[in-house]
């Protein structure tokens, strides 16, 4: 009997490198994209100890959990690290990175999350781009949940170190990841002596065994099913296109902003700054005297299908998540995520309006869809 994804054909060479080209395309990079053979933590852990080490001084930038992670990997790899923690409800300056690199000239190495799907807030990547330029730092950026959801360009931006994965905006799968690497990043992994050899974590041996071999025989046996999931994600991504993919979450982003406010109840965006708010999820701030896990349990028990979710750790008390993205990225799923927090508050006895949400979630879909941000 056959199965859609089982007794697949072996994947050759041939067919994983164009994969690797396509996910090039979607990045707009001439770099050397390493697509990886595991969720996008092994790429981004791949990328900071093959480039670390003692004689590393990172400037670190926190706006969300990730940042937090990268800043111990750092350390770990004995690197002397600058913390740039901001609030998480707001995003990063580039003022602010450039009075980091006036008070440490010495930084040589900067890490940035671009999109926090765990907190909602993206950072201004481009402008960061431009400082970390002026002062030939190598720049790594975790565009997990950015990519799908607004232009991820490190060429354009000047970033060395690019992760992506397929499964917030680009609607794949988890369990491969990809990594653009620049020239500069790959001298300073042949130059570092802790960089991970002979070691699932190794950059090095990708570009030693597959990428400067002419991508011709593959050193492990790939994560076949994953690996055509992500093609098949892109080749949809492809033919919607990306611009239009990017519009549908940016159209969710502010229909979801619009109906919380319209909502009432106490319940408010928790990026207080639109323009700092992420276009691949939504976070709000419960009600003072509510519990977040509470409502969002509630708002599940009446349709588990619903991307909501509370804010992980320290946040789970105060911080609801609405993941519109992916295949959520859409009018109807918004709707029904207030629609449930809505009736949510009123179990708690707050007065919501329900259908002023409504009304006003309706009014920005289709009020940005008149700013060019076209396709439901
Ligand atoms: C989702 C995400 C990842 C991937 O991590 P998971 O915990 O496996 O989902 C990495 N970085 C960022 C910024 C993310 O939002």
């Amino acid at each position: 009997m056959t199965h859609p994804f089982l007794d697949l054909a072996p994947m050759t060479a041939g067919h994983f490198a164009a994969i690797e080209d396509r996910v090039a395309r979607l990045l707009d990079t001439r770099q050397d994209v390493v697509i990886m053979q595991g969720e996008a933590l092994l790429p981004l852990e791949a990328a900071i100890r093959g480039t670390a080490g003692p004689d590393t001084v990172a400037l670190n930038i926190v706006t969300g959990p990730y940042g937090q992670t990268f800043g111990d990997w750092l350390r770990e790899c004995g690197a002397t690290v600058h913390d740039l923690a901001v609030p998480f409800d707001t995003a990063v300056t580039a003022a602010q990175v450039r009075d980091a690199f006036a008070a440490h000239p010495e930084i040589g190495f900067v890490s940035l999350v671009h999109a926090e799907a765990a907190t909602g807030n993206t950072n201004p990547v481009a402008e960061i781009g431009d400082v970390v330029r002026e002062h030939g730092a190598l720049f790594y950026l975790d565009a997990v949940a950015s990519v799908g959801a607004e232009p991820v360009l490190p060429d354009a931006w000047g970033v060395d170190l690019c992760v992506i994965g397929a499964q917030k905006a680009m609607g794949g799968p988890a369990g491969v990841s990809a990594v653009s690497v620049s020239e500069r990043a790959w001298a300073r992994m042949a130059a570092n002596p802790g960089a991970p050899r002979r070691s699932y974590l190794s950059l090095l041996d990708w570009k030693e065994r597959w990428t400067d071999a002419g991508r011709t025989a593959l050193p492990h046996a790939p994560a076949q099913v994953e690996m055509v999931a992500l093609e098949a994600c892109l080749e949809r991504v492809e033919e919607a296109g990306a611009d239009a993919v990017m519009a549908r979450h940016a159209r969710a982003a502010a229909a979801t902003r619009a109906g919380v406010l319209a909502l009432g109840g106490g319940l408010e965006p928790w990026v207080r700054d639109a323009r700092e708010a992420a276009p691949v999820a939504t976070t709000l701030r419960a009600p003072a005297g509510t519990d977040a896990s509470a409502l969002v349990a509630r708002a599940l028990a009446a349709d588990p299908a619903l991307p909501l979710a509370a804010g992980g750790g320290a946040l789970a008390g105060e911080m609801i998540r609405v993941n519109h993205y992916g295949p959520h990225a859409g009018r109807a799923s918004v709707a029904a995520c207030l629609a449930a927090l809505g009736a949510a508050l009123a179990d708690e006895g707050l007065a919501a309006d329900p259908e002023a949400a409504t009304r006003a979630l309706g009014a920005a879909w289709d009020e940005a869809a008149g700013a060019g941000l076209s396709n439901a």
